[in-house]
């Protein structure tokens, strides 16, 4: 049996050949658990006003810098999750393990 730490409805964390990997649910293996899994996903990245009514900061100039990043598996096109950050900024890590 596998060990494996489900994350959310479609990611996982499994040990496999003795190494932690993000695993997607469609079991495309989208890196070692020592990387953000979002380096390994195709990225959607738009406007935060886009998120939808309410999301959008009062600020325009904060509005400005800000961007809404949607995180796709390469193998089944599954979203995975969202982040709303600066623009530039490096990925979050909404996970990360110590392993
Ligand atoms: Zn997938």
């Amino acid at each position: 049996m596998r060990q494996q730490i489900c994350i959310g409805d479609n990611l996982r964390l499994e040990r496999r050949a003795g190494e932690a990997r993000f695993i997607c649910s469609c079991d495309r293996d989208l890196g070692t658990g020592q990387v953000n899994f979002k380096e390994h996903c195709r990225v959607k990245e738009s406007s935060s006003s886009d998120i939808g009514p309410g999301y959008a900061s009062s600020d325009p100039e904060m509005a400005g810098q800000m961007c809404f990043r949607e995180f796709f598996c390469p193998g089944c096109g599954v979203r995975l999750t969202t982040e709303v950050a600066l623009v530039g900024s490096p990925y979050l890590w909404d996970i990360q393990p110590k392993l």
